[in-house]
């Protein structure tokens, strides 16, 4: 199918669509995730009686897996807009809006759902000045107004302190990113049916005025706070750079990510996709060691909700104790070594008696 010359008059109207994100030709969870967000948006669409109220994902990429297109429609989306060209390989903010763009002044969709990940939050805000229209960024909840059928978008602000609801009441479409892992993928249903639609862009559009010189991927440490069991975090308590190397140490000796404040970033101690908290990354694990780290709303905001926190500060008043499940009252450069060593003494095979 080809795109339609700019003005031409929208085929549908009142669709959802989730943007999908690809990897070498593979696509990334969060994918799979925005179906269940866009998913659940489109049927009740559909209930308020809304005309076109489908679920649409677009991806835009190049060497794309079929089994995964098709996997979007196993798992929810009744169709799939695929545009596929080499200068789509990884994203750039240019080609990568003018494609949506096109598809968008088309099709004329109610919704769009992108993930508030990397490529989500610097996409949408390119589309979003474009277009124009409105955009919420890093929701944590979605739905419809049963009375107006406006999108609802609900995200935390003020720290995580809040839960500020918006409405994109007058422009079109209601855009928003919504927050890797705030919803399970739902799982594929065998037989379900969709359509896989093809779009061929003129390559002009797709060109670039950024060029990719080179990608380097991030260190496996650097990138998997997120996904980590457990993470250890340092703050400026640690006074230095060189000692980071504490923390560093402990976290290897419990298989944890390394995190950090962002003051601890700030001081080049350590490099931001570490950090933890509002400007940070969010984290959930199962143990979160923070150590030196004060406790501000904005680091709290990213760790709150792990499921054991254990602080390390020789301020007895630090925020970061109202938030702990367990308190370590005292220096830190004595604390660290003993239990780094202690740990070592309980290794299996040292003879340590558990
Ligand atoms: C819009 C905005 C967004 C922000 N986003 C983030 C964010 O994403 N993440 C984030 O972390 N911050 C964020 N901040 C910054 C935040 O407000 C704090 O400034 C920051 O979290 C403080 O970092 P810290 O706890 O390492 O330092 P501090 O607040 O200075 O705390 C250091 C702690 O170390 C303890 N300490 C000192 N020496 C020792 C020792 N020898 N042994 C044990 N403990 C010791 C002290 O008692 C103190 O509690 C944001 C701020 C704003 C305004």
């Amino acid at each position: 199918m080809n795109a339609p010359a700019e003005g031409e008059q929208p085929l549908t109207g009142g669709a959802v669509w989730t943007v999908a994100e690809q990897v070498g030709g593979r696509l990334t969870p969060v994918s799979y995730e925005l179906l269940a967000w866009g998913r659940q948006l489109a049927d009740k669409l559909d209930a308020l009686g809304r005309k076109g109220a489908e679920l649409c994902s677009v991806v835009m990429g190049t060497g794309l897996d079929e089994g995964d297109l098709r996997g979007l429609i196993l798992r929810g989306a009744d169709k799939v807009y695929v545009v596929e060209s080499p200068a789509l390989e990884r994203f750039l903010a240019r080609p990568y809006t003018r494609a949506l763009e096109r598809l968008i002044r088309w099709h004329k969709p109610e919704i769009i759902l992108a993930g508030a990940t990397t490529t989500g939050r610097t996409l949408m805000p390119y589309l979003a000045v474009r277009i124009p229209t409105g955009l919420t960024a890093d929701c944590t909840g979605l739905d419809i107004d049963d009375e107006t059928g406006n999108l609802i978008q609900t995200r935390p602000a003020i720290g995580g302190n809040v839960l500020a609801t918006i409405v994109t009441a007058t422009h079109r479409p209601q855009m928003a990113t919504v927050r890797p892992r705030s919803a399970v993928p739902p799982p594929p249903v065998d037989g379900r049916q969709g359509e896989v639609i093809r779009v061929q862009m003129d390559e002009q559009l797709l060109q670039s005025r950024v060029e990719r010189l080179g990608f380097r991927s991030l260190e496996r440490d650097e990138a998997n706070i997120q996904e980590a069991e457990k993470v250890v975090s340092g703050g400026r308590g640690l006074k230095k750079a060189e000692n980071f190397a504490l923390i560093r140490e402990l976290a290897q000796k419990l298989g944890a990510a390394v995190g950090a404040s962002r003051d601890a970033v700030e001081r080049g101690w350590i490099p931001y996709p570490h950090q933890v908290g509002l400007s940070g990354k969010t984290v959930s694990p199962g143990l979160y060691v923070a150590v030196g780290i004060s406790g501000s709303i904005q680091h709290l905001a990213g760790m709150r909700t792990a499921d054991c926190i254990v602080a390390v500060n020789n301020d007895p008043d630090a925020q970061i104790f109202q938030v702990a499940d367990f308190g370590v009252v005292g220096d830190l450069f004595e604390f660290l070594p003993a239990l780094v060593e202690e740990l070592e003494r309980r290794k299996p095979g040292k003879g340590a008696d558990g």
